[in-house]
């Protein structure tokens, strides 16, 4: 595909650089990228450097965390104005509340005998490419492997760091509507991120949707990595219900891993697609 909207980079969860993940989307036939970091836009701007001298076009972007009907819901945001003051405050609300997540993490581990692995995922984090974030449950679940306490990093998040274990530390984050909120007041494009991830009834889907467009949201991501096609044509049909633009991405991590930057499934070709509203190459088309 030649318009991937989502992907992390070192600023946040991803194992590439700014620059080496724009690299690899060139390769991969990307021509316009959004980088969409965890509650970060420190990537953005090396990711423009670099897109722009390979000609490809950057688009700003963010993947923000919040809190819906007691589930923690992403939320992308698109295009927006880096300097909007309302986003910059949030994004350093959430970069504390990670930073006291991950020492929370830290500490946990060490009651069960696991010491230092706060300062051993910082390590990993930085051998990655270093940032002023919070280390997450990959860098812990990588420091876990290399310190022999897990075989690999299933086996960390199986036994740790997965939904419901003991490295699973809750973070206060802001409501799905304040963060639309946040997210609008600073001219941003938004999308609901991967409908189909969570856990919920067909009905309570259907809801959290209602609730995203009621608070403000434009897009839902219809289109997440290789997500099957059956979700897929759900979601579609809820985009059109509503009456949504769409969204697709590879939700692309690290090399090797589930999904390759991108690489997602086609979307249905009826729908709405919301980055006809900020590309200026016409040949876009997925
Ligand atoms: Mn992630
Ligand atoms: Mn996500
Ligand atoms: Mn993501």
């Amino acid at each position: 595909m030649n318009v991937d909207l989502h992907c992390h980079s070192t600023a946040s969860d991803g194992a590439l650089a700014p620059s080496a993940l724009v690299a690899r989307a060139f390769e991969h036939g990307v021509r316009v990228l959004a980088l969409t970091d965890h509650d970060t836009i420190e990537g953005l701007e090396e990711a423009r450097t670099a897109a722009h001298a390979l000609d490809m076009q950057l688009i700003n972007g963010i993947e923000l965390s919040c809190a819906w009907g007691g589930a923690t819901i992403h939320i992308l945001g698109y295009g927006f104005d880096v300097d909007a003051p309302p986003l910059r405050e949030a994004i350093e609300q959430l970069h504390s509340g990670r930073w006291l997540r991950a020492e929370e993490i830290g500490r946990k581990l060490a009651m069960k005998g696991m010491p230092g692995a706060l300062e051993g995922a910082r390590a990993v984090q930085r051998a990655l490419g270093d940032s002023g974030n919070a280390p997450a449950r990959p860098h812990f679940a990588d420091f876990l492997v290399n310190e022999g306490f897990v075989k690999d990093r299933a086996e960390a998040f199986r036994k740790w760091l997965g939904a419901g274990k003991l490295g699973d530390v809750k973070q206060h984050w802001p409501t799905l509507e304040d963060t639309v909120a946040t997210l609008r007041a600073a001219n941003a494009w938004v999308s609901l991120a991967h409908p189909w991830h969570y856990d919920f009834t067909r009905s309570k889907r259907r809801k959290l949707v209602a609730d995203f467009l009621q608070a403000g949201g434009q897009a839902i991501e219809v289109v997440n990595g290789l997500q099957p096609a059956d979700q897929v044509g759900s979601l579609a049909i809820l985009a059109r219900e509503f009456g949504l633009l769409v969204t697709a991405g590879s939700d692309f991590h690290a090399p090797g891993a589930w999904s390759e930057i991108g690489v997602y499934r086609p979307l249905p070709e009826d729908l709405p697609l919301l980055w006809r509203r900020f590309t200026h190459d016409p040949s876009t088309a997925v």
